[in-house]
């Protein structure tokens, strides 16, 4: 007798299950129940209808039940619901919608694909012909109809899952206002919140609105309609799309009392067999196992309901399959970026007690030279001890499918982090790079393995800091000007070998650049010189998409008009120059900008374009520094275009000279030991946090800077006699107090010698070396007779107004006398 096969669920599992059945063998009676109207639909596609992008809903549906039955023969029966299974009996219910009409059949095999539902909480109002779910094509025909005829404005989604990011997506291309309300703090739960933030940040550049950390309370169809969240805020809105989340559209299994964990989901083994024999479960419905953690979790995924259906199938066949569970590698298109994620979350592994390590990059999706490169951010975590993948998340423009694909199959291959340096993957200028950025990934997988480097993190950075570490930011000063881990101290990393005596040997330290590299290498120098020294993992860029939520950049939409704030006699002449920085990493775009700023006038204007993820923050924070205007800031295709107009302000080239808090001037007019000691340390403290330092040495205080053997001077006999009077240099500067002839001064001298505090001499070249600007008064030089190759090399003469303008530019100015 043919074996009977009975198949709950016509679409992703259920379709292929049967047509997996019936290539295995033409003697087995296959019957499909769907209570839809169509079979095999594409319902990853439904958003994409929602929004026009595909034009057609017959365009997803991928077969019909006349070509199933002529192709596959199989009994394909829609609109028919399954109510009820018998298993003692082995058949099942079955309603004709139709009809109305019930009738049963029998069994020898049924396999249940019945999928999951979206979640509809019973929340009050939550019946409101104007909330919308998403799972069928009926669904998305009247979501369209509803966009047609009543002309809804704004549209609420709750949820930020990818369904719901999905549709924030296609009601903006419709025109809508978008709002995303979402009870957790971050979108997308599959990835950790700092990887999360980059899609945030770009959703909100395209022009969609967030609340997060609440949940909707319940719906008020009112005067106006509006959800209510928690705490009573109400969101006004036109339509509301119901994005929460899915349940296992289970019942008739839990009616039939096979067994389901606590979330409904069924419990198969590794054969796909149900609590009973005869009955086998796939897809959206089942609970399976995730090798990475050794337990169960359910993915509701297009891509394992399949391969579970074909195991379904082989065992049913009589081979001896089994699944070897999911690892949850998915994909989503957000505007112009791609998200992906495989394994486990860091989140998800912090729960299990796992001991896992962590890496970041930032780096093109193919060589920056060949036009088009976009950034991507990734994140790969591995286990602690064997190195095995155990997760990574990335978010990018291109490439991004790709990547994660590779580490989907080096978890799946058993492939540990540390040796996805070996993998030999496809190169060329426009497709990678010949150290592709999963061998990036390898690399420094096996640095944090084998402690060639010691990496933070951007969650640890503050607690280290407040504990004692000094942070070195070694990427350029502009890099540094244009947005800066607050605390840290710039030291260009080109510079890093010849200042290394600027840094303390008491201190563990912290670097850090752009996107972990530069960082990584000043970690090798100042750890090859003794130093305790950790590199942040990702850089700064990683450090920003993660901790600062609350300035992300957005889109400034209309062009601002011409300023009416520029003073009389300006011309406003408005010329826009366009500047291309694609494909420029950091600092290239500034540093262009910098550049094309200087060429042009006060009230003119350029439009930059650039490719480099910081690049919206940065020049939004140049522009606020630098005293230039940000009249419109957008991104298309990982494209972001910015047009600034040159501001007013002092120098608006470099914005450095804007800086006004991050310089100090020094007016050092006394010549005692004690004062001009203290000068020199305020200005060394100033320069290590940061700051700008000029120190412009008058009367008294230039005798500071004399050399202890100068060259023979032609003098007159009066400035033969003051400069004999005159101490010559730091080491001859006395105490303003407690002299007592030379012998406090001799003393003090001992005590900082036996407490180890630089003497002055040595403080003087500390801060030539650390640039801080020592300044000999032109006018007390004359007046002195003091010529310049009487002072010590690197002292800049200048005059009062040189002085004037380093005060202009200055936070604070002070006074040494
Ligand atoms: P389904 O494909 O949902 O099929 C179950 C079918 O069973 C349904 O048609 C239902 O009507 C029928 N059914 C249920 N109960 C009965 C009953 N008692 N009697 C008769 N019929 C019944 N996954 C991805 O991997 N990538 C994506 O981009 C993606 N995008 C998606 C977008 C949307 C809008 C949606 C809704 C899902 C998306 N998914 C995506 C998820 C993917 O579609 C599912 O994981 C997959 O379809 C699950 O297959 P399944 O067979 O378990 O369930």
């Amino acid at each position: 007798m043919k074996k009977r096969i009975l198949i709950v669920g016509g679409v992703a599992g259920g379709a292929t299950c049967a047509a997996r059945l019936r290539r295995l063998s033409e003697e087995f009676e296959i019957i499909v129940f769907e209570k839809g109207e169509y079979i095999s639909f594409a319902n990853c596609g439904l958003p994409y209808l929602v929004g026009g992008v595909i034009d057609e809903s017959k365009k997803l549906v991928l077969q019909t039940p006349e070509f199933f039955k002529a192709r596959f023969n199989v009994d394909v029966r829609i609109k028919n619901e399954v109510l009820s299974l018998d298993r003692t009996a082995k058949t099942i219910l079955i309603k004709n919608l139709e009809s109305a009409k019930t009738y049963k059949e029998e069994y020898d095999v049924l396999v249940l694909s019945p999928g999951a539902k979206p979640i509809r909480p019973a929340l009050d109002g939550i019946n409101d012909q104007r909330i919308f779910t998403l799972r069928t094509i009926p669904d998305a025909r009247a979501i369209q109809k509803y966009l047609e005829t009543a002309e809804p404005k704004h549209a609420l989604i709750i949820g930020a899952g990818f369904i719901g990011l999905e549709m924030a997506e296609n009601l903006h291309n419709k025109g809508l206002k978008v709002t995303v309300i979402e009870k957790l703090e971050q979108v997308m739960p599959p990835f950790d919140p700092e990887m999360a933030n980059a899609i945030t940040r770009h959703l909100k550049m395209k022009g969609i609105s967030f609340k997060f950390g609440k949940g909707v309370e319940s719906f008020d169809a009112g005067k106006s309609f509006a959800a209510v969240l928690e705490g009573g805020e109400r969101i006004n809105c036109d339509m509301v799309v119901l994005a929460i989340g899915v349940s296992p559209d289970t019942t008739i299994a839990k009616d039939a009392g096979l067994l389901l964990n606590t979330t409904g989901a069924i419990i198969v083994d590794s054969k796909m067999m149900t609590s009973d024999e005869n009955i086998f479960a796939i897809g959206d419905a089942v609970t399976v196992e995730n090798p990475i953690l050794g337990d169960n979790w359910q993915v509701a995924l297009a891509g394992p309901a399949s391969r579970q259906a074909r195991i379904a199938a082989d065992v049913i066949s009589g081979m001896d399959k089994r699944y070897n569970g999911t690892i949850g590698t998915s994909i989503v298109k957000i505007f112009d970026i791609t998200a992906a994620s495989t394994g486990c979350s860091e989140k998800l592994l912090k729960r299990a007690g796992r001991n896992y390590k962590k890496v970041y990059t930032n780096v093109p999706n193919h060589v920056s030279y060949y036009p088009g490169a976009r950034p991507m951010s990734m994140k790969l975590l591995f286990d602690a001890d064997n190195g095995a993948v155990l997760g990574a998340q990335i978010v990018g423009v291109y490439g991004v499918d790709r990547r994660i694909d590779v580490i989907a199959t080096a978890i799946a291959g058993k492939i540990p982090a540390d040796k996805l340096k070996n993998l030999e993957l496809a190169y060329a200028p426009p497709y990678g790079a010949a150290k592709d950025p999963v061998n990036m990934l390898g690399f420094m997988a096996e640095n944090t393995l084998n402690g060639m480097s010691k990496t933070v993190h951007f969650d640890e950075v503050a607690g280290l800091a407040k504990k004692g570490a000094i942070i070195i930011d070694v990427r350029t000063a502009e890099e540094y000007m244009a947005g800066r881990i607050d605390g840290s101290i710039n030291i260009d990393l080109n510079e890093l070998r010849g200042r290394i005596s600027e840094i303390p040997r008491d201190k563990p330290l912290i670097t850090y650049c752009q996107i972990g590299f530069r960082g990584y290498l000043a970690e090798r120098i100042l750890r090859q010189k003794g130093f305790d020294v950790s590199n942040l993992s990702g850089g700064y860029l990683t450090y920003i998409q993660a901790m600062r939520t609350d300035d992300m950049p957005v889109t400034i939409e209309e062009e601002l008009p011409i300023s009416d704030t520029m003073p009389n006699g300006f011309a406003l002449r408005n010329t826009v120059k366009e500047i291309d920085a694609c494909g420029l990493s950091c600092p290239g775009p500034i540093k262009k900008t910098f550049e094309a700023m200087d060429e042009i006038a006060v009230g003119e204007r350029i439009t930059i374009k650039a490719t480099d993820p910081g690049f919206a923050s940065d020049i939004t924070s140049w522009c606020k520094m630098s005293g230039n205007r940000l009249i419109k800031l957008a991104s298309d295709e990982g494209i972001f275009s910015a047009t600034i107009e040159r501001g007013t302000v002092g120098d608006a080239t470099n914005g450095r000279e804007n800086m006004t808090k991050d310089r100090l001037t020094l007016v050092v007019f006394s010549e005692k030991l004690d004062k001009v000691m203290a000068a020199f340390i305020i200005a060394t403290g100033a320069v290590a946090s940061g700051k700008k330092v000029s120190m412009f040495f008058t009367f008294w205080g230039l005798n500071a800077l004399r050399k202890k053997d100068s060259p023979k001077v032609k003098k007159t006999l009066l400035h033969s006699i003051f400069a004999k009077m005159m101490p010559k240099g730091a080491d001859k500067l006395k105490l303003s107090n407690l002299d007592m002839a030379g012998i406090g001064t001799s003393l003090m001298k001992r005590i900082m010698r036996e407490k180890r505090v630089e003497s002055l001499s040595e403080l003087i070249e500390s801060a030539k070396k650390s640039k801080i600007k020592l300044i000999a008064c032109q006018m007390t030089m004359d007046v002195m007779g003091i010529a310049q190759e009487e002072l010590l090399d690197g002292v800049e003469v200048g005059g009062v107004a040189k002085f004037l303008e380093d005060c202009d530019n200055s936070g604070t100015s002070l006074f040494v006398s």
